[in-house]
């Protein structure tokens, strides 16, 4: 039997929405010395508002579900972190007006699932931290999974152009659904949706990549040997979060590269899971180092993947074919 998901598609796309609205105002009250100080509170004030903003609208909806989401409260509830609660409370009530500590705290706990179940949901708050505590990129990734496969996609883009580089654009939301394609729309909801389909170019000289700022994500010296011996000359484009998953479903790249670093690291499921939807969708294809296809049925991480490849899909066996040659593994 199909299912079309359409309960399932819009309460994820007004979770997003809400958690959005939660992190772009907390974004808009960092200062600018926030950080050379190192200090990350609004990006923890932004995770856990988030966090619970959208465990909440699931958890009304569809409490039978279990959400593998990236945090939880153990660590707010410390008596030293109460100034932070405080200020979760606080965005968290500009949504869900008189909300208490104990009941936002039970909302992020819905969030603590580590095993998948046949169906289930999974959630990064906020992925690319170091893109929010910029000002860059950043999302909040959602993603339904059942029996393994990825049903619902939904990513939150506050900074992203809605228009590839129009900066006056700025806030989308991408969505897919298994089987029924991806669509971009304003993160207000005051605009249309825009069908997203990947390049057509089949060249990899002529392809463009994206890939993580921070080195320690991805190998950025693989990623220029592989961009070598494909004959790429473009600069690669870096960027923090799934918004690059995005960047290559609409078709501003054809290549996204997550190439480890270390040999025992295992990617996360909310780190991906949102995102590659969108670019399957689109058209493209994603696999691993490798060439497999992800497996999301190992909990919370991708336990049999190695790294991630993300392509158009019009030259992905070469570039697998290249890495196998730069010794990428
Ligand atoms: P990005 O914005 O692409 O740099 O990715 C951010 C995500 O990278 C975070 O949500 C982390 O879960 C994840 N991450 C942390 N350490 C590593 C690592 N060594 N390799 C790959 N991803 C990592
Ligand atoms: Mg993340």
């Amino acid at each position: 039997m199909t299912y079309s998901y359409k309960r399932e598609r819009e309460i994820a796309i007004e979770a997003v929405i809400r958690a959005a609205q939660l992190c772009t105002a907390v974004q808009a009250e960092i200062s600018p010395g926030t950080i050379e100080k190192k200090d990350r509170s609004p990006v923890t004030v932004a995770d856990f508002g988030s966090q619970a903003i959208v465990c909440r609208a699931l958890g009304e909806v569809f409490p039978d579900d279990s959400i593998i989401a990236e945090e939880d409260s153990a660590v707010l509830q410390q008596a030293p972190n109460e100034p932070i609660l405080e200020q979760v409370a606080g965005h968290v009530r500009q949504i869900h007006s008189g909300a208490g500590v104990t009941e936002i705290c039970k909302w992020i706990d819905r969030g603590v699932a580590r095993h998948s179940e046949q169906r289930f949901w999974t959630l990064d708050p906020i992925d690319g931290t170091k893109g929010f505590l910029r000002k860059q990129q950043y999302a909040i990734s959602l993603a339904l999974i059942v029996d393994g496969r990825i049903e619902v996609g939904v990513l939150g883009c506050p900074n992203l152009p809605l228009v590839p580089q129009a900066d006056d654009s700025r806030g989308a939301i991408f969505v897919a659904v298994r089987g029924r394609g991806a669509v971009a729309l304003p993160l207000g909801r005051d605009g249309g949706e825009t069908p997203l389909a990947v390049s057509r170019q089949a060249d990899p000289a002529q392809a463009r990549f994206c890939e993580s700022v921070e080195s320690g994500h991805t190998s950025h010296g693989h990623a220029a040997e592989v961009a070598q011996r494909l004959g790429m000359t473009a600069e690669p484009v870096r960027l923090d979060s799934q918004a690059k998953y995005a960047v290559v479903a609409r078709g501003e790249a054809e290549v996204y590269l997550r190439l480890p670093t270390r040999a025992d690291y295992q990617e996360k499921i909310w780190d991906h899971a949102g995102g590659v939807l969108l670019v399957t969708e689109a058209g493209g294809t994603v696999t691993d180092v490798a060439g497999k296809p992800l497996e999301f049925s190992h909990g919370s991480r991708l336990s049999a993947n190695r790294g991630v490849v993300v392509t158009n899909g019009a030259f992905h066996d070469r570039m697998i074919e290249t890495l196998v040659e730069v010794g990428v593994r």
